[in-house]
């Protein structure tokens, strides 16, 4: 019996991965998108129908179930996968980046945040100890360690000293960390754009031994160039027989591009919060439904996609529901859109079993240029 969750790599195209992680709720296939699934659920969503979309692990945050209901709460509740009814797979964050992003009044210290809630300006005190403590009683599978999310643009000194704190505070994490089959802990390599952090960060990490890497830090407003160029300093520094998690990250040519550079896992709020604003991924590009040219336009939103928005309506529909704020039209995008980051995942671990990542890549890439949004 392993101590942690197992994860196979079953090919390999250049740098890009096809792999499978195992844990104690379900197996994961990898290149994975996981949804976000913030305040014990995935906006807009029934967790049967997130998983029905091809979603085979979510996100979960810390802050948000920390302040709301509480972690002694859920797991009195029988712990998060009961309580939200997903059977699946969890991860969650480790609170680190809504605590810099979210909340009021915080003070950073060497023992951990002191912060105001953004609900109702309670005072809350988060140590790496008391993340993963909170992680316990959630129950999820994979752990974040707690860290510091380093702010962009932010000067080479600062962070520094940002990152070697994450890494301290890495190994607080994983001295409170307890093992069970199926569980993991996974650290995140901070250091902003700077190279050398970055391979020191992962250095430390390695040293410390995590059952998956992170890569932290990113999509706060670098722009992808730089988002890639980090990419091609930080995966080659991770272990190649654990999992490569990219945090916060993002369009679909993101995704693309950072699968070909050698990352796994990935989450973002993008497809579940565009569900919400009328902004629909297709294999024509990304489209805004409140553009009056979709409003007698009878074709389904992606002729290709099999949800259940495209099967059913038309894009004149899903305009109207989108220009009335019928609330059917969040939870009709919100599917598809899910469905699409799947599809595009399936893609992708197709075309990496074929060899054929790099024309999936260009193709992806001109089909994004037709939508109503310019993709980058
Ligand atoms: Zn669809």
């Amino acid at each position: 019996m392993t101590s942690d969750v197992a994860f196979s790599l079953l090919a390999r195209d250049g740098a890009a991965r096809r792999g499978r992680l195992v844990t104690a709720h379900g197996t994961v296939e990898t290149p994975a998108f996981m949804p976000v699934g913030t305040s014990a659920s995935v906006k807009a969503m029934r967790p049967e129908d997130v998983a029905a979309t091809g979603a085979e692990i979510i996100l979960a945050n810390t802050y948000h179930l920390m302040l709301r209901p509480g972690a002694e709460r859920i797991a009195e509740l029988g712990g998060l996968h009961r309580f939200m009814n997903w059977p699946g797979p969890i991860l969650s964050d480790s609170g680190g980046f809504q605590v810099m992003s979210l909340a009021k009044l915080r003070q950073i210290e060497e023992t951990g945040v002191t912060f105001r809630s953004h609900l109702d300006g309670s005072q809350h005190v988060l140590t790496p100890e008391r993340s993963i403590a909170i992680q316990h009683l959630l129950g999820v599978d994979i752990t974040m360690a707690f860290d510091e999310c380093t702010p962009f643009p932010a000067a080479e000194e600062e962070a520094q000293r940002s990152m070697e704190l994450s890494m301290r505070w890495a190994a607080r994490c994983k001295a409170a960390y307890r093992p069970r089959p199926g569980h993991g802990l996974f650290g995140i390599v901070q250091g902003s754009i700077y190279p050398a952090l970055r391979q020191r960060s992962a250095a430390a990490l390695v040293e410390l031994g995590c059952d998956g890497y992170a890569v932290g830090g990113l999509a706060v407003g670098e722009g992808q160039e730089r988002m890639f160029a980090v990419l091609d300093e930080t995966v080659p520094a991770l272990p190649v027989d654990r999992p490569h998690y990219l945090m916060g990250v993002g369009k679909p040519l993101d995704i693309v591009g950072a699968v070909r550079r050698g990352i796994d896992l990935f989450d973002c709020v993008l497809p579940t919060r565009s569900g919400r604003t009328a902004q629909a991924f297709t294999r024509g590009g990304t489209v805004n439904l409140r553009n009056a040219r979709h409003a007698a336009d009878p074709r389904p939103l992606d002729a290709e996609c099999g949800c259940g928005a495209c099967r059913h309506y038309s894009r004149a529909y899903l305009h109207h529901l989108a220009r009335a704020e019928e609330i059917l039209g969040p939870m009709l995008l919100t599917e598809h859109n899910l469905r699409y980051y799947a599809d595009l995942m399936a893609g992708l671990r197709q075309a990496i079993e074929r060899g054929a990542l790099a024309a999936f890549a260009a193709e992806t890439a001109a089909r994004e240029e037709e939508g109503d949004i310019p993709p980058r």
